[in-house]
């Protein structure tokens, strides 16, 4: 059967097909760390890792290569640092470690890779030399604008003309712009600000050309699949089109995926309304990692999602059924996914009729199906007995979770907040996790 996404760039449902079987690439932007993911957050990386498995089924575990980046320099990293008077380091490697320590618990496979921004600066450099030889880039009081008018294609992928490109992106008028439509690739930092030299000075880069020069490094000119959140269309993803298209001379992704929204209780999650609500926060009120997992996928990822009480309930009630049919019954997941599965989930990743399929498999008592059948979704994965009986209201420890714990103690040791650390090693150790200290690190066992 064919596997079909829908692109946003034709607007239409698409049969998928790789340019190389061999080597399916795939990149989801990935969060700017000085803060905690809130569930929003949470929709792309937990869906694109269904769609991660799913290809991995496919063409193989070692032909898929998926990239999420991790933006750790950026405007708010700095406001973030001089608030708290630390190096930006301090900052993104705490939030870093914090967020694979939710994703952890969210069961989400780590991509691929991860490329930081920071240690690809050279190769931002590089592509911004290109586009200013090329004549799609000029410089201007120590920033380089990329320079739209050079791309007629601009405005494709979001479906927009110019008079709304230029009221969404909410630009700024600066005297140096060319046309109010430009975007910076470079900008100049003062000696309070983190920056690198480059031919325009010492600077940082702007948002977009760091997705634009990781992708170019680790997948190549040309990739198969770019997701993201349906913020990210306008500005981010036409400019990240823009710049690598006219750098290369090549198109940049051939699929463009995007999730929809979350909201809480039926509003928009926002600051000023003040219902932000943390992955972590969820966590720590007893609801387990999985279940989140099970709402989040609980309704198509191009759909708006509405997080609430009874959404949580009803996750936790079906998981709760589903671990009662596996517990004690000692069955071994079928060879493959039941075609029921793989048929909903290929057909653009139609998450809420996979989750029906395994109810009827349920239903079927086909409990070696029902295990195979989860695992594509990344459900069922923990043994049934621990599943009601297990900590935290059953959210069992697994490894990757003690792995990303670690890393976060080694960052607040780091950071010299010793309180946090402490903290760390205890509840691990509640979790029945030892640790050891060493030349090498930090090792883990059971205790
Ligand atoms: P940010 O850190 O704001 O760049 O967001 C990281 C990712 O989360 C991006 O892919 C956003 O599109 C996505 N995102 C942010 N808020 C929401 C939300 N309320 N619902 C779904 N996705 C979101
Ligand atoms: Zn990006």
């Amino acid at each position: 059967m064919a596997l079909t996404l829908y692109n946003t760039l034709t607007r239409t449902k698409e049969e998928f097909v790789p340019a190389n079987e061999k080597r399916v690439t795939m990149y989801v932007c990935g969060p700017t760390v000085y803060s905690r993911a809130h569930i929003g957050n949470a929709r792309p990386p937990v869906v694109f890792d269904v769609l991660f498995r799913l290809l991995r089924r496919r063409y193989g575990e070692d032909a898929v290569v998926y990239a999420r980046n991790i933006t750790d320099v950026d405007d708010k990293i700095n406001a973030a640092a001089r608030a708290q008077q630390v190096p930006i380091k301090t900052i993104t490697d705490k939030f870093e470690a914090l967020y694979l320590e939710d994703m952890a618990a969210l069961n989400v496979i780590r991509p691929t890779m991860d490329p930081h921004a920071t240690t690809h600066i050279p190769q931002m450099i590089e592509m911004i030399q290109r586009l200013i030889q090329g004549g799609f880039a000029y410089e201007a009081e120590g920033h380089v604008l990329f320079n739209v008018p050079t791309y007629p294609d601009y405005g494709r992928l979001s479906n927009r003309n110019r008079d709304d490109m230029i009221a969404g992106a909410r630009v700024e008028v600066a005297p140096y712009k060319r046309d109010p439509a430009d975007f910076v690739l470079w900008k100049p930092s003062t000696d309070d600000l983190p920056g690198w030299d480059s031919p325009w000075g010492r600077g940082r880069p702007g948002w977009h050309i760091e997705c634009s020069a990781m992708i170019r490094t680790h997948l190549g000119d040309s990739i198969d699949i770019h997701a993201g959140g349906q913020d990210l269309i306008f500005p981010h993803h036409e400019n990240e089109i823009a710049q690598s298209v006219c750098a290369t001379g090549k198109r940049l992704a051939r699929y463009w995926l995007h999730n929809g929204f979350l909201s809480i209780d039926s509003e928009k999650m926002s600051k000023s309304i003040g219902n932000i609500l943390l992955v972590s926060d969820i966590l720590e009120n007893g609801v387990p990692g999985e279940v989140i997992r099970f709402a989040l996928l609980s309704a198509h990822y191009r759909q708006p999602l509405d997080w609430n009480d009874q959404l949580i309930d009803q996750s936790k009630r079906t998981l709760d059924r589903l671990y009662g049919l596996l517990r004690g019954a000692d069955v071994a997941p079928a060879p493959d996914a039941p075609a029921a599965v793989v048929e909903a989930l290929e057909d653009d990743l139609n998450t809420p009729l996979a989750l029906a399929a395994l109810a009827k498999l349920a239903d079927e008592r086909d409990l070696a199906g029902l295990k195979a059948g989860a695992a594509l979704l990344g459900l069922l994965q923990q043994d049934a007995e621990q599943w009601f009986t297990g900590a935290r209201a059953g959210a069992g420890i697994d490894a990757a979770t003690i792995e990303a714990r670690i890393a976060e103690r080694a960052a607040a040791k780091k950071a010299r907040d010793f309180a946090t650390a402490d903290r760390i090693r205890d509840e691990l150790k509640a979790a029945g996790v030892a640790l050891e200290d060493g030349p090498q690190g930090t090792t883990w066992k059971w205790a």
